[in-house]
């Protein structure tokens, strides 16, 4: 029998990396706070700086570091004082935290994978910067169990009708699991493959948009639950 293919995204599904962008955030508003700002504003600037400059500048952490000196410039700005070098030096200094953090393999994540391996064929599909996105696969221990990681600057139906291609897969039994309703599920319904949503404890806003057809996407909210949707043979009845 032909086996099932399960598309694996990384970030938040796979293994930490919101968490650290929370952190990275929150220090933002507490040296801003030290500046006489609002720290709520601060929070909104950033949000709004970043959302406007990802779909340009794309993932790469070194772009949310630019974003968090940005955002610093137009506090600045709106309250008709002038950017310190010194500043924007340390905000991006904050900002540019997230480029090499410790991978956290999130519950269930090693032993399932490893045991989804045996029976299923496994792909690895993330999106942002092609080197920080390879370094984090490789820390993490698990490249050996996919038969092929993809990093693309952004995931959509064609990224997803391209993998079905170029590895000649079946959609009746491929399936995409990830966090991201935006990056994940709705391109997954769009090429007419399974879409399994696993949410991710501290979602990033960016990525929380509505779902696109809720009935044909399974929730699971343990990643280990993915042998039970997918056992291995000899425990089919
Ligand atoms: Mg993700």
């Amino acid at each position: 029998m032909e086996k099932v293919v399960l598309i694996l995204d990384a970030d938040d599904t796979l293994w930490e990396n919101n968490i650290f962008y929370e952190e990275a955030t929150d220090a933002f508003a507490e040296r801003m706070t030290r500046e006489g700002f609002d720290p709520q504003r601060a929070r909104g600037t950033l949000a709004r700086v970043e959302h406007e400059r990802v779909p340009i500048y794309g993932y790469a952490p070194q772009e949310f570091a630019r974003s968090m000196a940005l955002a610093y410039r137009q506090l600045c700005r709106e309250s008709g004082r002038v950017p310190q070098p010194d500043v924007e030096a340390e905000v991006e200094a904050i900002g540019n935290r997230v480029i090499e953090y410790p991978i956290i393999l999130l519950d269930g994540v090693a032993e399932t994978v490893a045991a989804l391996s045996r029976h299923c064929r496994l792909f690895l599909l993330t999106k942002g910067d092609p080197e920080i996105q390879r370094g984090k696969v490789e820390r993490s221990g698990l490249a050996p169990y996919f038969e092929a990681v993809h990093i693309v600057p952004e995931k959509g139906p064609d990224v997803l009708q391209g993998l079905l291609v170029s590895h000649n897969l079946a959609p009746q039994r491929t399936w995409m699991i990830g966090n991201s309703p935006r990056s994940d599920i709705n391109p997954a319904l769009a090429v007419g493959i399974g879409a399994i949503h696993i949410p991710y404890h501290r979602p990033w806003s960016f990525e929380e948009v509505p779902i696109a057809d809720p009935e044909r996407v399974v929730t699971l909210h343990r990643f280990s639950d993915l042998l039970k949707l997918f056992p291995p043979p000899e425990d089919t009845p």
